[in-house]
């Protein structure tokens, strides 16, 4: 080739230009923004914060319970997972992610605006080899009835159970095997949800404060607040979830993903585990 570059070397990205989105922050219910900016090879994805940088790895996080906070120095970003999605799911390896508010903006509860934002900007390929993490035997991390397993793979592909004693949602399953156009097409729109009977306790505990029927599936026990966009939206979302969680491996993971009722807390110590093994 003339350019004397192997086309079969995958190689890092960034976005093209500044990527801008705002909106109410899903547990704080502050009004937040977010601009997406270029960055060098090898930088990884960077979270930036009244002067912070917050690198985007399993190290930096802070708090897992509904929804991933990372934090360095007593400034702290959360609800990180969608957008880390997204950008994971973009094949963005590198990004300044500069940050007013303390969140992430919650925008349609999914990943699809930033997905469609990103594309929209356009991607920039690098001139170095994209970090990839190879398993050499599996690992698994479980608690009570919940696991997550990751098993050597040539490439990555999450498979999610989930199994909730609720007549609307029940069990439900995804296999994702992960292809960027896949990921915007079949995970990124999926939204995420809340049982109604946990609404009340949420808030009490500060949390949901920017929750509503525009950035949430409320569920009910005979009905849903909105028309689902796939008839297992819920196991999609869940799969969403695992990878902006395993985007905190700061490398594309080359792995199958055996998730059953895993949540943040389980995949953040999957992904901290794997950290571990690389040294
Ligand atoms: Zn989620």
């Amino acid at each position: 080739m003339s350019s004397g570059q192997s086309p079969a070397v995958d190689r890092q990205r960034t976005v093209r230009e500044n990527v801008g989105l705002s909106g109410a922050g899903l547990h704080s219910g502050e009004p937040c923004e977010v601009i997406i900016r270029p960055a060098d090879a090898d930088a990884g994805i960077i979270f930036a914060i009244n002067g912070e940088e917050i690198p985007a790895n399993a190290r930096s996080v802070t708090d897992t319970a509904r929804g991933v906070s990372l934090g360095a120095n007593g400034q702290r970003v959360m609800t990180v997972e969608h957008l880390l999605a997204a950008l994971r799911g973009c094949g963005i390896d590198n990004a300044r992610v500069e940050l007013t508010g303390s969140e992430i903006p919650a925008v349609d509860g999914s990943s699809k605006p930033f997905v469609d934002a990103i594309v929209a900007a356009g991607t920039q390929i690098q001139d170095r080899p994209r970090k990839i993490y190879e398993l050499r035997e599996p690992v698994c991390v479980m608690s009570g009835g919940s696991y997550i397993l990751a098993a050597p793979s040539d490439r990555l592909c999450v498979n999610y159970v989930m199994r909730y004693a609720h007549p609307m949602i029940g069990a439900q399953s995804f296999t994702f095997a992960f292809e960027q156009e896949a990921f915007q097409k079949d995970i990124a729109p999926a939204r995420t949800f809340v049982l109604y009977e946990e609404v009340a306790s949420l808030i009490s505990q500060r949390l949901a404060q920017g929750g509503n029927l525009s950035n949430t599936i409320v569920v009910w026990q005979e009905r849903l607040s909105c028309d689902l966009r796939y008839p297992d939206e819920f196991a999609r979302h869940k799969v969403l979830d695992v990878v902006g969680d395993l985007a905190l491996l700061g490398a594309a993971l080359r792995a199958d993903i055996v998730a059953v009722k895993s949540g943040h807390a389980l995949n953040v110590e999957l992904v901290r585990r794997l950290m571990e093994l690389e040294g």
